[in-house]
């Protein structure tokens, strides 16, 4: 394969030691819960092209909006021109909302919108005049991006904060609030550094990139109630978890809460291509109404509202409508649940959790990464080692016997 070797002397991949990072797997086609390789072989997907693709691959009600919308227009700017799928999306994400979350701008990758949710919590403040307000709290463990004004938000040993200081503004990341200690612990940095504080920011119920760390519904309770108290943005990065991912559509509705803001990506577009949205409520809209240009929100991607993505993320609307996906997502969440629950005796495992279709498997270490994956692929899996964990994430639409591939795969490679 020609383009493969001629290629890899010009492509950088992501979070990979080129030194030393294996050629990656060529692959032709996807189909469903698998990936078809160049070679023929068939893997079946355990992580859903990074929690993206939650019908399954190629889904045809998606493909056929897309190509329908590629046939009338790929893209159009959206400034001072408006098409029908853009305008009915954001119709219909505000209506999945609860409270007053009303008002979605389109941006084209998940650490935009998060960038653009940091933005609105801070200049909704400077529009009323008030100064001095412009960090964020985030949490130990977090993750919301890859650009630097997302770098500072995330747990700081994966953010690099330390050799990237200097660069990166300076944002608190303190515990999670979820138990004596680490409630004590907010408290009193809330009581002492609210006045500097525009927002606080978090991932509902799991830290994915984190390790697929869960905490419980009451955390995010706590959270609104702070916010409510200091008069703060609450925002809610329901990237990974927006989607049915942790068994509800979203896992705000599991809290019972509402935030401020919600940003989504990901699974939007059914992992078809790339679309993200922040979401806000009417009250930080209206923050942003005057008769001056400069209380305007001054961001703009150039592909913002691709049709194409928005096309793809109305389809995938409709599925969650048409199509049974959170009675699907119970259903993997049990089997996952039963047929990972007997990794918990084998060697190294510290622990096995499920929460919707999340399954994880966590280990003391993963001593040799791509030997472990390597296992995976002759086992016919694509299934990531991560951190210390190995995790399923599958489309929702994965049958049963593919859910006990991927299962006994793992139960395997870590008896072995
Ligand atoms: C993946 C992710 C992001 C970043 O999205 P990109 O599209 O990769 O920029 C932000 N927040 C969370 C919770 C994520 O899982």
């Amino acid at each position: 394969m020609s383009w493969l070797e001629e290629g890899w002397r010009h492509v950088w991949l992501p979070y990979a030691q080129m030194a030393t990072a294996p050629l990656p797997l060529p692959v032709s086609r996807t189909e469903g819960a698998r990936i078809i390789l160049e070679d023929g072989r068939e893997l079946i997907d355990g992580i859903a092209s990074w929690w993206t693709a939650c019908h399954g691959y190629n889904h045809p009600h998606i493909r056929a909006a897309v190509a329908g919308q590629l046939e009338a227009m790929p893209h159009v700017m959206f400034g001072g021109l408006a098409h029908e799928p853009a305008y009915r999306l954001a119709t219909r994400l505000a209506a999945l909302m609860p409270g007053d979350l009303n008002r979605v701008f389109f941006t084209d990758s998940g650490s935009v919108a998060v960038e653009v949710a940091v933005k609105i919590a801070v200049q909704s403040r400077l529009n009323q005049g008030e100064r001095g307000r412009h960090r964020i709290l985030a949490f130990s463990g977090g993750y919301h991006g890859d650009t630097l004004g997302t770098m500072a938000i995330c747990d700081p040993e994966e953010g690099m904060h330390s050799l990237f200081a200097g660069l990166l503004p300076e944002q608190p990341v303190i515990p999670l609030p979820r138990d004596a200690a680490s409630i004590a612990a907010f408290e009193s940095f809330m009581e002492r550094e609210h006045a500097s504080l525009a927002a606080i920011i978090v991932e509902p119920l799991v830290q994915g990139a984190g390790g697929m760390v869960f905490h419980p519904p009451e955390v995010l309770r706590r959270l609104r109630a702070a916010a409510d108290h200091y008069g703060l943005t609450l925002i809610f990065d329901e990237i990974f978890t927006g989607f049915g991912r942790t068994g509800s559509l979203f896992a705000l509705a599991q809290a019972g809460v509402a935030p401020d803001i919600v940003t989504l990506s990901k699974a939007l577009t059914g992992g078809t291509s790339p679309l993200a949205a922040t979401i806000a409520s009417d009250r930080l809209f209206a923050a942003f109404l005057s008769a001056s240009p400069a209380t305007a929100l001054m961001h703009g991607p150039t592909f913002m509202a691709n049709p194409l993505g928005c096309a793809a993320a109305n389809a995938s609307l409709d599925l969650f409508e048409r199509e049974p996906r959170l009675e699907q997502v119970a259903a993997i969440s049990a089997q996952m649940a039963q047929e990972l629950e007997p990794c918990r005796g084998l060697p190294g495992v510290r622990d096995v959790r499920v929460l919707g279709a999340i399954g994880v498997v966590q280990l003391a270490e993963i001593k040799d990464p791509p030997g472990l994956r390597q296992k995976l692929i002759a086992e016919g899996v694509w299934v990531r080692p991560f951190r210390d964990i190995l995790y399923l994430t599958p489309a929702f639409t994965i049958t049963p016997a593919e859910l006990s591939r991927l299962t006994g795969a793992i139960r395997r490679v870590l008896s072995a």
